[in-house]
């Protein structure tokens, strides 16, 4: 995988250069030549790779082929170190066509054919149809045109004149082309001029002299060979450099037997000669058409011996059947003019011979060009599925990432919300179980931890001591002083409480102005010890009620307790919490300003230690009768 970052300014170039190689391959080559230079100053190895890329495949036409494959083996090592795999597979295809322009068909099929699937996979559709058409330029040079014909198809199908950067137009040229080999010739006829009509918004002189050769060859093959002189002239007016016809095979020879079977010696045997000294690709077709171009020139001239020596020159390559480059319609051209010229010279017999061979070469083209229909239908369908499963599995990918994402979006939510909910039981919590004007905990809290604490004791073996707490005369505080400074007693109590006690004890505000301990680990009599030393703190602190001048200063309160402990009489919460009740009542009975300690706890109720005493209280103060709490 490569890493994803914005393109460097010559990989844009090279990237520019590749989109405009066949609509303005001047400027293309221009714009490739600077990315490499640029790219090659920054280390670019990308941008090299794709700018080399660009310069092969523009040098098979307007270099040699030994330079194109060079910087093309270039362009694919680049592009396999960096991991690239497309740009790879591109390079390749470009190599392959190369060698496939060479003549080495079978070499290019090699390299072509396994990289189909993963190519159609990986390239985008330009590229893939730059691959499927170097694929069914290998076929047609098997003499496989209907497999030749699907891929063309299927490549057109990919590069659509919208999206194709001009490709559609080489494929219109070739589709024409292999259409002639069948002899379809009206199709043919119909794709070179879509061709030619998507050429005029293109800057390529190379592409468009291809398809003025391919209507040459096709108005012959139709008896139309006078139709096709002004394409020929338009041929000849090309410059042969980059900006014409570049070094694309001119094809002189088949030009010259459309001139000469239109009656145009002079031309004939100009294009004979232009044709005997190009270069030419060296492939059979070429060398049996330059025959039969040279033979119907020497017929012309009046020579029937001389034209029947040239063609008998390469009537072995003809009747070679399993010869790679050597299409259906040059051997059917061969044998249409060798039956001709044998019979001018009165050899009926082989007059006879060539005619039948002609005749069964026809009957293959037939049978091919009905088989094409049904390869096109075939590897289209093939394809099609390749690439619904592709998008299948990118879908499903696609929607897989897209619901882990979702997934982790309502998981971080959920987060969230488990924090907030989190805190807001906190708060609830605290709500439920504190009270706000002592900040000590509740009755509810109290009834929730007593049965757990008892257990706990029990369990342990320990004694848990429970006080209930009444402060004294406090309505006579609030007659007195206000509500406000009874609450201001209340809080000042229960900071008391929360100061003096242990961290294991615990406070509650059992109800208006009482309270009730729980201490763990104590005995009844010990907590009585305690609780006294609380009545003093108590009856020592001072209060400043209410504000203004007259500031009253309240002293000297003091409350009555009773204390009871675990035991196995009172094993139950309502058991101590009643014994505890007694206790304190009799506490308020006795006088008030004391601590006691219930009966079942400590029978021998002990005289309070000196000072918790208060002074005797008038008796009318009397508690009502006990209550027994529940604990709900
Ligand atoms: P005793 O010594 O017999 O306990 O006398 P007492 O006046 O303390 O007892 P009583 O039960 O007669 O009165 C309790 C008073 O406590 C009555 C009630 O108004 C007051 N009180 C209860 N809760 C609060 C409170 O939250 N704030 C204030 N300011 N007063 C409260
Ligand atoms: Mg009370
Ligand atoms: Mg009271």
């Amino acid at each position: 995988m490569l890493p994803v970052s914005a393109p460097t300014p010559a990989l844009r170039l090279a990237r520019r250069a590749w989109a405009l190689f066949l609509v303005e391959p001047d400027k293309a080559i221009r714009y490739a030549d600077r990315a490499l230079a640029s790219a090659l100053q920054h280390g670019d190895a990308l941008a090299q790779a794709q700018a080399r890329t660009v310069r092969g495949f523009h040098l098979q036409y307007f270099g040699t082929l030994a330079q194109a494959a060079a910087e093309l083996r270039r362009a694919g090592a680049g592009f396999e170190t960096l991991g690239d795999r497309a740009g790879s597979i591109l390079a390749t295809v470009g190599l392959a066509r190369t060698l496939w322009r060479g003549g080495q068909f079978r070499v290019a099929v090699d390299l072509l054919l396994p990289l189909r699937d993963e190519g159609q996979r990986l390239l985008k559709p330009r590229d893939r149809a730059v691959l499927l058409n170097a694929i069914a330029g290998c076929y047609s040079s098997l003499g496989q045109s209907e497999q030749a014909i699907a891929y063309m198809h299927q490549a057109l199908r990919d590069a659509g004149p919208r999206r194709g950067n001009g490709f559609d137009a080489v494929l219109h040229c070739n589709l024409a082309n292999e259409l002639t080999q069948l002899g379809d010739c009206e199709q043919a006829l119909r794709h070179v001029g879509q061709g030619l009509s998507r050429c005029e918004n293109m800057r390529n002189s190379f592409l468009r002299c291809a398809l003025l050769i391919n209507r040459v060859i096709i108005l012959t093959d139709l008896g139309r060979a006078a139709d096709a002189l002004p394409d020929i002239d338009q041929v000849l007016t090309l410059p042969t450099d980059a900006s014409g016809r570049g070094s694309n095979a001119p094809h002189f020879e088949a030009l010259a037997i459309a001139a000469l079977s239109a009656g145009q010696l002079a031309l004939g045997e100009r294009l004979v000669g232009m044709a005997l000294i190009a270069p030419g690709l060296g492939v059979p077709d070429e060398r049996v058409e330059r025959a039969v171009a040279l033979a119907l020139l020497a017929q012309g001239q009046g020579d029937t011996a001389t034209a029947l020596a040239y063609l008998a020159g390469v009537r072995q390559v003809a009747c070679d059947d399993q010869v790679d480059g050597l299409s259906l319609r040059v051997r059917c051209q061969f044998f249409q003019h060798a039956s001709a010229l044998n019979q001018r010279q009165d050899n009926t017999a082989q007059a006879l011979a060539d005619l039948q061979t002609w005749q069964a070469l026809h009957q293959r083209q037939d049978q091919q060009a009905h088989r094409a229909h049904y390869h096109s239908a075939a590897l289209q369908t093939e394809l099609l599925r390749l690439t619904h499963r592709l998008q299948d599995s990118q879908a499903k990918r696609q929607a897989t990432e897209r619901s882990r994402a979702r997934l982790a979006a309502i998981n971080g939510q959920l987060a969230q919300k488990i924090i907030e909910v989190q805190a807001l039981q906190e708060a609830l919590r605290q709500q439920a179980t504190v009270d706000v004007l002592t900040g000590l905990y509740n009755r509810r809290h109290l009834n929730e931890v007593l049965p757990a604490q008892l257990a706990i004791a029990r369990r342990a073996g320990t004694p848990l001591a429970l006080v209930l707490i009444d402060l004294d005369h406090f309505k006579a505080v609030n007659d007195r002083y206000g509500h406000p400074a009874g609450d201001t007693l209340l809080a000042a109590f229960g900071r008391l409480l929360a100061q003096s006690l242990r961290k294991s004890d615990l406070a509650c505000r059992y109800g208006g102005e009482e309270f009730c301990l729980l201490l763990p680990r104590s005995t009844a009599a010990a907590a009585r010890l305690k609780v006294q030393a609380l009545l003093r703190r108590w009856r020592q602190a001072a209060f400043d009620l209410g504000t203004g001048k007259a500031q009253p200063r309240l002293q000297g309160q003091s409350f009555s307790a009773g204390v009871a402990d675990s035991s196995d009489l009172l094993a139950s919460p309502e058991a101590l919490l009643a014994a505890a009740d007694q206790a304190l009542l009799a506490a308020k009975q006795t006088g008030r300003n004391r601590v006691l300690l219930a009966p079942a706890t400590d029978p021998a109720d002990p005289t309070d230690p000196p000072g918790s005493q208060a002074p005797p209280e008038p008796q009318t103060q009397t508690r009502r009768a006990p209550r027994l709490r529940r604990v709900a």
